[in-house]
């Protein structure tokens, strides 16, 4: 049962059921949640039960009307393609949302995973946060629109330390659980955006990756076994805050030389003589030596700092995210020859770049509340199948 084992993720609390059957259903609906959508097939190697047992039960699901038949799975040849279930989208809604610096983005979707709506509101940096968050809800009722009644729970991102900021995250809390009635969870937005990139994104199917979000902050995720892991403190994954020269400039943790200071968006537009990542994009695709030395040497450190992460934790996948990944290829070739080298014992190392966009740090607020088995879903349950049958 390695696929639903605990791994260290922080506050999650799962209601341990009576029976050995309804043990057996809660592993086939929690993968199914986490998960979005799978085969019997995917659903027997994740739960490491019979293929007879999830037969039967996955039968139950079906007729109670808690899991539906969806889109096919994904064809694997010739011949019959196995059906694909999902929990019923009926079960209820989510709610995500990402308190960047200077915008808030807003995602709904069904416990299928299907995003019925998304936007983004622009505010200054100066906005308090009474009135981000009242920005915010008003935002958020557009997007349920007339789903609001079926709302579970919101999931919320914010920017910055989440630990070091009680009051903030008290706020944002009662001013969403006031507005909806519903549970609220928060976390830090860079490791939501991680954890939505190994849900729907460019790690998704990888049980172990590491997830850097390279823009004016530098922070990221470390996902073991599909699940975030938050470490004692609730902050791990800083990896702006690795420490590359003791000696360097001072940090806004109050540390001296965290990567942070070296790759963050300003600091390598500093060091590149540019105002713009546009500008910099530019000067690298014309050929621009110096240009070019300089996010190298960005790429060298961003590699350095994942490769010892991923060599403590003996995890080779990476997704490199954010502001600073519009550089593209001058960016990733660097850190792919720096982890290339330094990796141990991993030949089949990999960095991607993250697929998820502007709404990611929404979308891991999805993924946040739909990996909370303490958050019930409780909407109305009817048998339902959605497109497509076997
Ligand atoms: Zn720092």
């Amino acid at each position: 049962m390695q696929a639903l084992t605990e791994s260290g993720a922080g506050t999650e609390a799962r209601p341990v059921p009576r029976s050995p059957r309804r043990l057996h259903e809660s592993w086939i609906l929690d993968h199914l949640r986490r998960r979005g959508r799978a085969s019997r097939a995917e659903l027997v190697a994740a739960t490491g039960l019979s293929r007879a047992t999830v037969s039967a039960l996955t039968g139950e699901l079906l007729a109670q009307g808690k899991v539906v038949v969806t889109e096919p799975a994904t064809a694997t040849g010739p011949g019959r393609t196995p059906q694909a279930l999902a929990l019923n989208p009926a079960a209820g809604l989510v709610l995500g949302l990402d308190f960047g610096h200077s915008r808030v983005g807003v995602v709904a979707a069904d416990a299928a995973h299907a995003i019925i709506g998304s936007a983004t509101r622009p505010y200054p940096r100066s906005t308090p946060w009474e009135t981000r968050c009242a920005i915010a809800v008003r935002l958020a009722r557009t997007v349920l629109a007339g789903g609001a009644p079926r709302l579970a729970a919101v999931g919320i991102g914010i920017a910055g330390s989440i630990s070091g900021r009680p009051a903030v995250v008290e706020a944002i809390r009662d001013a969403f659980t006031d507005a909806f009635g519903v549970p609220v969870r928060t976390d830090n937005n860079a490791r939501l955006a991680g954890l939505a990139e190994s849900v729907w994104g460019a790690a998704r199917g990888v049980p172990d990756a590491l997830y850097v979000r390279l823009s004016s902050g530098v922070g990221g995720t470390v996902i073991l076994d599909g699940r975030v892991h938050r470490g004692r403190g609730g902050a791990a994954g800083e990896f702006g805050h690795v420490c590359i020269d003791p000696t360097g400039p001072l940090c806004r943790c109050s540390n001296r030389g965290c990567l942070e200071c070296y790759v963050g968006v300003e600091a390598v537009l500093a060091e590149a003589g540019g105002t713009t990542l546009a500008e910099l994009g530019a000067a690298l695709d014309r050929g621009d030596r110096d240009a070019a030395a300089v996010v190298a040497k960005a790429g060298q450190r961003i590699g350095l700092v994942l490769a010892g992460a991923g060599n403590v934790l003996d995890v080779p996948h990476v997704v490199l995210g954010g502001d600073l990944t519009v550089l593209g290829e001058h960016l990733v070739r660097p850190v792919r020859q720096t982890l290339a080298r330094h990796l141990h014992a991993n030949p089949d190392a990999t960095v991607g770049l993250a697929e998820l966009g502007d709404l990611d740090g929404a979308l891991g607020g999805v993924a946040l509340v739909l990996h909370d088995p303490s958050i019930p879903f409780t909407g109305p349950l009817a048998p339902r199948h959605l497109t497509g049958t076997a």
